[in-house]
């Protein structure tokens, strides 16, 4: 399944597309969310399956600001650091690469052509739904 708004495998956080926020209906972990992310950073370091490296991405690897950020598919299934479930791990990143897009205007423009919504002052979306003390 995909979010009808950005096109993005549907990851939910909170009922919402981890990616642009719109509340979306169900979710299953997507297959396909290593390939997705791949050819909208271009800075990720990939590992393909099959002949000549050229099937789907099997092992992506992006360090952002201090935290390094690695997604693997180890027998069928997704494994990620920093561990984390789906989408909360899409939500650190997306938080993470907000931050350094401030400083970077074509981060900021591949970012918005993504349709991925930018945390505002890298706060990740579960940490600016936390009351505030
Ligand atoms: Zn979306």
């Amino acid at each position: 399944m995909r979010c009808e708004t950005c096109g993005a495998p549907a990851v939910l956080l909170a009922n919402a597309c981890v990616f642009c926020r719109t509340p979306v209906a169900d979710s299953h972990a997507p297959a396909d969310l290593l390939d997705y992310l791949a050819a909208r950073l271009p800075a990720a370091k990939v590992k393909r399956f099959g002949l000549r490296r050229r099937g789907p991405v099997r092992e992506l690897t992006l360090t952002v600001g201090a935290t390094a950020f690695g997604a693997k598919i180890v027998k069928g299934r997704l494994r990620l650091l920093p561990e984390l479930a789906p989408a909360r791990w899409v939500d650190r990143l997306l938080a993470a690469l907000s931050a350094e897009a401030a400083g970077d205007a074509d981060l900021r423009a591949r970012l918005s052509r993504a349709g991925w919504k930018l945390r505002p002052g890298g706060r990740a979306e579960e940490e600016s739904r936390k009351p505030q003390s």
